[in-house]
């Protein structure tokens, strides 16, 4: 099989029927990000942790960095974070991003741990009212049928 490029895999380029330009990558799971991302597809934020010392790793780690602990499984998480940087893109080059466009990236910091970050799109919020600070809780985005990713949407409804 050949591969297509970062972020799209042979089979579900060849069920899109070359449209795969119109749809956001998908993602390729590997062994260390496996359950991951099987967890996402049924709707559940998992992250890695180390079992030795507790620390949470995000994107997954093969050896604990602090401890050398490679007792590393994944355990449920709040979902919820606040938004630590942002950028708002204007220019996508890609046909799925630009027809959100404009659309926020952001930097997520979950409540779990100082520094634990996930990087996604803030759905729902127009991106000028995106801010530092603005609590955000996990969602998952559909992308191809059975395929979903992480989306981390503004908190409106929760009391923080
Ligand atoms: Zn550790």
């Amino acid at each position: 099989m050949k591969r297509t490029g970062a972020g799209t895999s042979t089979d579900l380029k060849s069920t899109r029927a070359g449209k795969a330009e119109k749809y956001k990558p998908v993602p390729i799971p590997d062994e260390l990000t496996e359950t991951f991302w099987e967890s996402i597809n049924q709707r559940r934020l998992v992250i890695q942790r180390c079992q030795n010392c507790r620390t949470y790793y995000h994107p997954p780690v093969g050896l604990c960095p602090e401890c050398l602990s490679t007792e590393l499984t994944y355990e449920p998480v709040s979902g919820r974070g606040t938004i630590n940087s942002f950028t708002i893109t204007y220019d996508a080059r890609q046909p799925a991003f630009e027809a959100i466009q404009p659309y926020t990236v952001a930097i997520v910091e979950l409540v779990e741990q100082k520094g634990l970050f996930m990087l996604s799109n803030v759905p729902g919020t127009p991106a000028d009212e995106i801010r530092i600070g603005l609590a955000v809780v996990v969602d998952f985005e559909e992308i191809v049928p059975g395929r979903l990713i992480p989306q981390f949407r503004a908190a409106r409804s929760t009391r923080q």
